[in-house]
């Protein structure tokens, strides 16, 4: 069987890993990229597309915000597909306590130097007009935006190759490490560096790391355009996020540029399969009607999966894994791997070829979660 030799080889074209091979592709390492489907198949084809600065954490929030204004910088280049929109993010407040949020989240926001506008019940309702009536307010972020995720992870590969990348679908990946990549046809790969980026598959390529598949449903409606006009989420998505053991559901809607509304979103650990679950779905339009009320009519032309790769700390892992010298984690950016793949492809990219990162990356080093396996 034949075995080929790359500077690095990155497993998985979904957003993370394209991002990553056109970043050192960018920066002259000869990379290889290799998944077992099509480019942008995974979590990617699955995600919303929301391109949102977030503050759970501020080392979250420094990964969001640096990435989000990297995705600003590419926007000129972008191909029309990406259907890249600045449409801006509210946050809904149901009543006072979310309120004091909305306050918490603007004061924090505007120190970092994040535009922020408070919006008053008034003025939530003349912004968008179909929220149910009451609604206390809420906190609109003009930067954050909306992009179609497999088109751009599409965009990103096109690129790496035109500088010079080399790319294999269709070829499942059986094993990694010390500098080798064996796939299931039977050929090798060897490299200096490999990039795992299996996203929430990474721990069957890397054991130890820890990684969870976290299910999500979506649902897209018909075409109604001007219904919507800014991706909206309840403030209570934050309580849905942090849950880490029931299942949780909140509402995120999100326009499209075709007039479509994108229905979100549902948070569940260990469910596996691919399956619509009816019960989870009926929830997650039950809330989604609670905020919009005129949703509830609409027709619906697709319901799906997909798993987001969660860590414990609901930080990603990026950079070298200390158990194999050859080896280097991309994985874990649960729901936010849209928004953070530019970032990561970034500090991923300055750990390989030794440049100054421009945010601090240690906060993202998987040596923080992997000290047993140092020492093993
Ligand atoms: C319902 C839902 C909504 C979301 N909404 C958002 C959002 O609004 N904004 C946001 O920023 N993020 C969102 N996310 C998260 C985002 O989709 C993911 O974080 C992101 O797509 C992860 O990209 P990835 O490249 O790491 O993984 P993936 O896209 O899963 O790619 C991994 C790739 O690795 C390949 N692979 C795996 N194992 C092997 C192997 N053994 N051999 C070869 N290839 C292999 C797979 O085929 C796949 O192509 C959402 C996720 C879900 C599920």
């Amino acid at each position: 069987m034949s075995k080929e030799t790359y500077e690095a080889v990155v497993v998985g074209a979904g957003i993370v890993g394209a991002a990553c091979a056109d970043e050192l592709a960018r920066r002259g390492v000869q990379v290889a990229v290799v998944d077992r489907d099509i480019v942008g198949s995974g979590a990617t084809a699955a995600g919303m597309g929301h391109i949102v600065v977030m503050d759970d954490s501020a080392e979250q929030f420094a990964l969001t915000r640096y990435s989000q204004q990297l995705w600003q910088k590419l926007r000129p280049g972008l191909p029309d597909g990406v259907e890249y929109e600045q449409c801006g993010t509210i946050w809904v407040a149901a009543d006072e306590e979310e309120m004091g949020e909305v306050t918490r989240k603007r004061e924090y926001y505007a120190k970092q130097g994040v535009p922020t506008e408070v919006l008053d019940s008034q003025r939530l309702k003349h912004l968008e007009p179909n929220l149910r009536d009451g609604m206390a307010g809420g906190l609109l972020v003009p930067e954050d935006g909306v992009l179609y995720p497999p088109c751009a992870a599409l965009f990103l590969i096109e690129r790496a190759l035109e500088r010079g990348a080399k790319l294999r679908l269709g070829a499942s990946v059986l094993q990694i490490g010390q500098g080798r990549v064996q796939l299931s046809d039977g050929s090798e790969i060897s490299a200096q560096i490999i990039v795992n980026a299996a996203g929430a598959c990474a721990p069957e390529l890397t054991p130890g790391i820890e990684v969870k598949k976290r299910k999500g449903h979506l649902v897209i409606t018909d075409r109604y355009p001007g219904f919507l006009r800014h991706q909206l989420v309840e403030l209570g998505y934050l309580k849905s996020a942090h849950s880490v053991s029931s299942d949780s559901v909140a509402f995120n809607v999100q326009p499209r540029r075709t007039g479509q509304i994108l229905i979100g979103s549902s948070r569940q650990y260990g469910a596996e399969d691919k399956d619509v679950n009816n019960a989870i779905l009926a929830r997650m339009l039950q809330r989604a009607q609670e905020y919009m009320p005129a949703l509830g009519p609409m027709s619906a032309v697709r319901s799906w999966t997909g798993f987001r790769a969660a860590t414990p700390d609901k930080l990603p892992l990026i950079g070298p894994w200390p158990a194999d010298k050859s080896l280097f984690l991309a994985t874990g950016h649960e729901g936010l791997g849209i928004t953070t793949s530019l970032g990561t492809a970034r500090i991923l990219a300055d750990q390989i070829t030794g440049e100054k990162p421009e945010i601090l990356i240690e906060p993202y080093l998987p040596s923080r979660a992997a000290k047993e396996h140092v020492h093993a």
